[in-house]
């Protein structure tokens, strides 16, 4: 039975098997906690995504975490916020989905996520803790450990209101 925890910080800093990054659907790096992600991980994060040729919304991929304390990176593209009418709450889940089942498919037992989608791409914050949480709750007892990891303090709150069970 694993659990879901909330975090406040820098998700490069994590102890974890894997971070989730909210990439761009080059995969090349981008602001934001990407560009932190990269920067933290070292170059070789950037030549090991220019293998995987991009990568569409919704859809997730895999690399080595080189220089960060995590052994992986997931890499998954979040839609950008366009109203909502154009399949972005679909969109949306799919990241955490198919972030979840390529962990799965390499072992990997604790997984830390960002608020996909909630900076850049605009995706209006509550709406997407919902979907976060929801997936994090399918999924919860297939790893050890499920970090939400919030890098702001407001962000960290709104989690934790909507999540009394997680730690
Ligand atoms: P997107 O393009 O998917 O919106 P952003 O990187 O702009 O991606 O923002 C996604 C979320 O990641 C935002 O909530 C932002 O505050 C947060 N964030 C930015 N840097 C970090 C970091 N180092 N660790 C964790 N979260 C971060």
């Amino acid at each position: 039975m694993g659990q879901i925890q909330i975090v406040q910080g820098d998700i490069t800093r994590l102890e974890v098997d894997a971070v989730v990054n909210a990439a761009n659907s080059t995969l090349l790096g981008g602001g934001g906690v990407d560009g932190a992600i990269h920067r933290a991980a070292g170059p070789d994060l950037l030549a090991a995504c220019q293998l995987l040729g991009g990568c569409p919304a919704g859809e997730a991929r895999i690399t080595p975490g080189f220089r960060l304390p995590a052994k992986w990176v997931i890499h998954t593209v979040g839609p950008v916020w366009q109203g909502g009418e154009r399949e972005e709450s679909a969109l949306l889940a799919s990241c955490y989905r198919e972030s979840f089942s390529v962990a799965k498919a390499h072992g990997i037992a604790s997984i830390a996520f960002p608020a996909i989608s909630t900076g850049v791409y605009g995706y209006p914050k509550q709406q997407a803790a919902e979907i976060a949480l929801a997936a994090m709750r399918e999924w919860v007892d297939d790893f050890e450990k499920i970090t939400a990891c919030c890098f702001s303090e407001a962000d960290a709150y709104r989690y934790r209101e909507l999540c009394r069970e997680c730690i």
